[in-house]
C-alpha cells in the first residue's frame, strides 16, 4: 500500500494503513499477491513474487540508496520515509507507478539493466515532483512528468554520466520528434497547456508530449537560469514552498522574476514572464534551437545548450 505505515494483526486478519501525509486519490494504491520481501537498502525493500525476487534483489541492492541520495543533494530530504518497490507481473498496463512510500513497476523491465535504471530513477524523482508537489488539474500534467523528467536526467548525470543522460535524452526526443510528424504541430495535444474538453478522457492527455516537451520546456527554464546547480536550488526551494500541495502551472513560473532578475535576462536576450508564458501555451516543437535531434551536446543534461529541435516539415 502506498503508506508511511502498514501494521497486520493476524488474529483479526486485518491490515491497517496509514499515510501521514495529504495526497491526492491518484496515487492511493493496493497491491495483493504472493509477493515476498527483500530489504536493498536502509530504507528500502523489494517485494516480488519468490521466482522474481533474487534478481530484483540482485540488480537494485545498494544502487536505490545511491539514487535516493543524489536526489536529496539535488533536491532537499526525501519526504515519504520509506522508499519501496514492487515488482507487478507483465499485465500490468503500464511501465511504472510513482505511488508515494511504495512504487509500483512492471517486472518484464528486469530484462533490461538501462531502463530498470532510468525507469526507478524516474520514480524516485516523483518523490519530490508529483507526490510532495502535485499538479492541481490534469490539464498541466507537465508539471509533474515535466519536472520528474528533468530530475531524473539530474539524478542520473550524477550517479551514470553525462554519455548516460545525453544518450537517454537524445532517444526520448527523436520519438517525440516522430510522434509530432505524425500529429502533425498544430496537433491540441502538443499544447503543455492542453485544454481537457468535456468528453476528453484525461489518459489522452498522458503522452510525449507531457514528459518531453515538457521536459524541454524545464530545461529551457534553466537556461534562464545559466546555471544548473542554480537552477535545482530554485527547484528545491519550489518544492519547500509546495510540498504537500497541488500547484498549477503559475505557482511555478510566478517564482521565476526571483531566479532570473529582469536585468539579467534582458542582457541575454531572453523572453520575460509574458514569453515564457507564451511558450508553455504554444503548439509544435519545444523551444529550441534549429537542427538535427542527434545535435545535443554530450554536456547537455549539465546546463550545455538547449536539446536541439528539428523543425523540418514532417516527411521532409
Ligand atoms: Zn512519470
Amino acid at each position: 500500500m502506498s503508506a508511511t505505515q502498514s501494521t497486520y494483526v493476524e488474529e483479526e486478519g486485518v491490515y491497517r494503513f496509514h499515510m501521514e501525509h495529504p495526497v491526492p486519490a491518484y496515487l492511493v494504491a493496493l497491491v495483493a499477491g504472493d509477493l515476498q520481501p527483500a530489504d536493498i537498502g536502509p530504507r528500502s525493500r523489494v517485494w516480488a513474487e519468490p521466482c522474481l525476487l533474487p534478481t530484483a534483489t540482485s540488480k537494485l541492492s545498494g544502487a536505490v540508496e545511491q539514487w535516493l541520495s543524489a536526489a536529496e543533494r539535488l533536491y532537499g530530504p526525501y519526504l515519504w520515509g520509506r522508499y519501496d518497490i514492487v515488482f507487478l507481473p507483465p499485465s500490468f498496463p503500464i511501465v511504472a507507478m510513482e505511488n508515494p512510500c511504495l512504487t509500483f513497476i512492471i517486472s518484464s523491465i528486469l530484462e533490461s539493466d538501462e531502463f530498470l535504471v532510468i525507469d526507478v530513477i524516474h520514480e524516485v524523482a516523483h518523490s519530490w515532483f508529483g507526490n510532495a508537489v502535485t499538479n492541481a488539474t490534469w490539464e498541466e500534467m507537465w508539471l509533474s512528468e515535466g519536472l520528474a523528467t528533468y530530475a531524473q536526467r539530474r539524478i542520473t548525470t550524477e550517479t551514470h554520466g553525462a554519455a548516460f543522460t545525453c544518450l537517454e535524452t537524445a532517444f526520448r526526443l527523436d520519438a517525440l520528434h516522430r510522434q509530432m510528424k505524425l500529429l502533425g504541430e498544430d496537433s491540441p495535444v502538443s499544447k503543455l497547456q492542453v485544454k481537457l474538453e468535456p468528453g476528453v478522457n484525461p489518459s489522452h492527455l498522458m503522452n510525449l508530449f507531457t514528459y518531453e516537451k515538457g521536459y524541454c520546456f524545464v530545461y529551457y527554464l534553466s537556461q534562464l537560469c545559466g546555471d544548473p546547480q542554480r537552477f535545482d536550488d530554485f527547484l528545491r526551494a519550489y518544492v519547500e514552498k509546495y510540498k504537500f500541495t497541488s500547484v498549477v502551472a503559475q505557482d511555478l513560473l510566478g517564482l521565476l522574476p526571483g531566479l532570473l532578475p529582469r536585468a539579467e535576462g534582458a542582457e541575454r536576450g531572453l523572453p520575460g514572464r509574458a514569453g515564457v508564458r507564451a511558450l508553455a501555451e504554444c503548439h509544435g516543437p519545444p523551444a529550441g534551437r534549429a537542427g538535427p535531434v542527434s545535435g545535443i551536446q554530450p554536456d547537455a543534461a549539465r546546463g550545455g545548450p538547449l536539446p536541439a529541435v528539428d523543425r523540418r516539415a514532417p516527411g521532409a
